[in-house]
């Protein structure tokens, strides 16, 4: 029998010992997304064990994550890639194997975690089956590591997609989903066509919020008057304030279909619906709801709540009694800034206004100065919500840029997202100025604006009010008690 020296080889079985053989941790995930893509667990095993045995390591550990998505959405738990990054932090692991990058970890946090984690452990490489390898101890590895993981990012934004195509190809054609026997506000059943009726008073309610009413009084007049509510509820009452704003800024009446995909930018597309509010309206009243007016308003406010001020102090007057009369005083005292040196009887200050606001009504419409301007603010108003919409849009995509880490740097978004959140800012101010001062389209004739008058309550009164006053000032007494001139208003441009 063959027997071989052994003296030759002693050197080199000491020369193997002190070149430990790396310790591969094979990472295996299943997720939801392999259904229908053969991309099991026994094929990345496989293939990451061939890649082993090609390299000549030796496996440390195989762990393995079952059914559980790692994408960005995911808040799951997934033990063993815990597990193994604690391998990793004991110094047991050499080499991270997967089948690809996706497949060890597709949420950017934990990825920046786990880079972290290599970094600091300072030996640690990844490699993928799929080539996508990552040596952190070079120069870029970090940056290539990154660069790889927002290009995994983006691949799931593809793949959700794909996943949810149908869903995507509904709202491209404006096709409502699963709206079964639900009959929208302002349509027939089946939402494909308009009522009339809802429809009217669906626009109605639109111009007065955007005149200034508050949706208070539009859900309390529909409740009063049987308007059906689509938002059922055990009370009588089917239309709160709530109902009405969401109905208002509902992209469905403008002819407009949401499609919100997950983490991706909210995209509005043409429905094959027929709107009932146009699309210039629609962005006014988003913009005028979501920046906090109409809304929250109190009820049974008197006519000129918080409208009045002192003209000594400059103070908000408000509202008690003086022998048994509405009376409108400064008040001054323990949390009241006023002067205390100021009041009115509020009939009189109420009348005084009431006049003014008639007479500058009537004026305006017979200077046609009312149609000129109407018609140049609502252009602008137009142009102006088109932009903050585009604004608005911007935002989302920075924040999803945020997410990924895409395209720019960190100081880069934060310059950006200042720039545009200014932007926002500025626009969101202009529209409101806009907003409060375009409802005067509506009166091109003081009878116009005296039958309104006449159908209005209180809190729509007000709203009349509030759209065309900038402010009220109340002139102390100066031996002429009574005298209406102690009231001066100052009107919108
Ligand atoms: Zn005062």
């Amino acid at each position: 029998m063959y027997k071989p020296a052994l003296a030759p080889y002693d050197c080199t079985v000491t020369a193997i010992e002190a070149t430990p053989i790396p310790a591969a941790a094979l990472y295996l995930r299943i997720s939801k997304d392999d259904l229908g893509d053969e991309l099991g667990v026994a094929r990345q095993r496989k293939d990451c064990l061939r890649l082993v045995e090609d390299r000549g390591w030796r496996v440390f550990e195989t762990y393995q994550d079952n059914d559980i998505s790692a994408s960005e959405r995911s808040k799951k738990a997934r033990p063993a890639f815990r597990r193994m990054m604690d391998a990793v932090r004991t110094g047991s692991v050499d080499v991270i194997v997967g089948w690809d990058l996706d497949r060890i970890t597709r949420r950017p946090a934990e990825a920046e975690e786990m880079w972290k984690l290599l970094l600091d452990v300072g030996h640690v490489r990844v490699v993928t089956v799929s080539g996508d390898d990552v040596d952190l101890a070079t120069g870029d590895g970090l940056l290539v590591a990154r660069i790889k993981m927002a290009v995994a990012a983006e691949e799931i934004r593809k793949m959700s997609q794909r996943i949810r195509r149908k869903h995507l190809e509904l709202a491209q054609d404006g096709k409502p989903v699963g709206l079964g026997a639900a009959q929208p506000f302002g349509y027939k059943p089946g939402g494909m066509e308009v009522n009339e009726d809802e429809a009217a008073l669906l626009r109605r309610a639109g111009e007065d919020v955007l005149a200034g009413v508050p949706v208070t009084a539009i859900a309390r007049e529909w409740n009063e008057q049987g308007v059906r509510s689509p938002f059922p509820r055990k009370t009588t009452n089917g239309w709160r304030a709530e109902s009405v704003r969401a109905l208002l800024v509902s992209p469905r009446p403008a002819g407009l279909r949401r499609h919100s995909p997950g983490n991706g930018p909210v995209v509005e597309y043409p429905a094959v619906w027929p709107a009932i509010i146009d699309r210039a309206t629609h962005d006014r009243l988003v913009a005028a709801l979501s920046a906090g007016r109409g809304k929250g308003a109190p009820r049974r406010r008197s006519l000129l709540t918080g409208l009045v001020r002192c003209g000594r102090c400059g103070e908000v007057m408000t509202r008690d009694s003086k022998d048994g009369r509405p009376y409108l005083r400064c008040r001054a005292g323990a949390g009241r800034p006023g002067c205390g040196r100021n009041g009115m009887a509020a009939e009189q200050v109420e009348n005084a206004v009431v006049r003014r606001v008639f007479a500058h009504v009537e004026e305006r419409a017979a200077a046609g100065v009312e149609a000129a301007m109407a018609a140049g603010m609502n252009d602008e108003a137009a142009q102006v919500a088109t932009e903050l919409a585009q604004a608005e849009r911007f935002k989302l995509t920075l924040a999803e840029q945020m997410a990924v880490r895409g395209d720019f740097d960190d100081a880069e978004l934060a310059v950006m997202r200042k720039a545009n959140r200014d932007r926002i800012g500025v626009l969101r101010g202009r529209l409101e100025e806009l907003t409060a001062t375009s409802t005067m389209r509506r009166w091109d004739s003081l009878a116009a604006f005296e039958d309104e008058w006449m159908r209005s309550d209180t809190d729509r009164r007000w709203g009349l009010l509030r759209s065309i006053i900038d402010s009220v000032q109340v002139r102390p007494y100066e031996g002429r008690r009574g005298d209406l001139e102690r009231v001066a208003v100052d009107f919108h441009k």
